[in-house]
């Protein structure tokens, strides 16, 4: 069973603990260029461990609106390098080593696989040169405690797991970039998260009808990448109209353009659903700073 509970009550500033229940919190639900919502990063949290999938370039705004900073979150997890995911990563490591009065550093959940890809092709060209010791520049173990994922195997897929106190962060690649991409080993690194093996969040992706088959079997809930148009990288309202409903019935649309409360725009007259998701079997358009949460 889930709940949508409002959150930030009186200006409150959102709490990085629950009373044992799973919750998840949407910062925000758009896409890249998104200009009406925040980008799609979200907090997982569960008793009083917590972790941010993802920290885009609007990202420290998106803690700001409820009542959170880069130096408060002590977990992050990147998906893949876009910016609307990394591009706040920078801030997240300048804050915490040179302006925070906490001598932790921020610990970061990743797989080996991708860390030298991040820190190489993205971070590197801001932070490795804040300081040189002995001739060396830094290094992201500099800026973050790494906390490694176990890489195992999970409904026949290579999937990377981490117990965080009483939380299970499986991660799983999806097929997002570029968009020729035929099956994984052509795309470049990105991933979902299942947690507790209750909670999908497709992470971005292009429409990959095996992938929500999959990781239907076992969610409760689901999140999906969605855009209101075909083509590039990430997965229309019309082709996930295409799941079954069974599926369907399980799924919150995430990731979504500025105009998806206007179907008007992007929904033709040969299309045979409303552009409205609860009318066409979804769950509906998640919602950003509200608590999904799961008892
Ligand atoms: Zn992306």
């Amino acid at each position: 069973m889930h709940k949508i509970n409002e959150i930030c009550k009186d200006g409150k500033s959102l709490p990085l603990s629950t009373e044992g229940n799973l919750r998840v919190v949407f910062l925000g639900v758009g896409s890249a260029f998104t200009k009406r919502n925040r980008q799609s990063n979200f907090l997982i949290i569960q008793e009083d461990h917590h972790v941010l999938v993802d920290c885009g370039t609007l990202g420290s705004l998106a803690l700001d609106d409820v009542g959170l900073s880069v130096s408060e979150v002590q977990c992050y997890l990147p998906t893949h390098s876009h910016a609307d995911h990394i591009g706040g990563f920078e801030e997240v490591a300048l804050v915490n080593r040179y302006l925070s009065n906490s001598s932790n550093k921020p610990k970061m959940v990743i797989p080996k696989d991708y860390q030298d890809l991040l820190w190489t092709k993205s971070l590197a060209g801001g932070l490795e040169f804040c300081e040189v010791s002995q001739g060396q520049p830094l290094e992201l173990t500099d800026f973050f405690e790494i906390l490694c994922p176990k890489q195992m195997e999970l409904l026949g897929k290579k999937v990377w797991s981490y117990k965080h106190g009483p939380m299970e962060l499986i991660l799983m690649r999806s097929l997002h970039i570029p968009d020729s991409a035929i099956s994984i080993d052509d795309a470049q690194w990105c991933t979902g998260v299942l947690v507790n093996r209750r909670v999908w969040i497709s992470g971005d992706t292009m429409f990959d009808k095996e992938y929500p088959n999959q990781f239907s079997r076992v969610s409760e809930v689901m999140f999906h990448d969605c855009q209101m148009f075909q083509g590039g990288v990430h997965a229309s309202y019309h082709e996930l109209m295409t799941l079954p409903n069974e599926i369907r019935s399980k799924i919150y649309l995430y990731h979504y353009n500025d105009n998806w409360d206007k179907p008007k725009t992007w929904v033709k007259d040969s299309d045979n659903f409303t552009g409205d998701p609860i009318k066409d079997g979804f769950l509906g358009w998640a919602n950003q700073q509200v608590a999904y949460d799961f008892e």
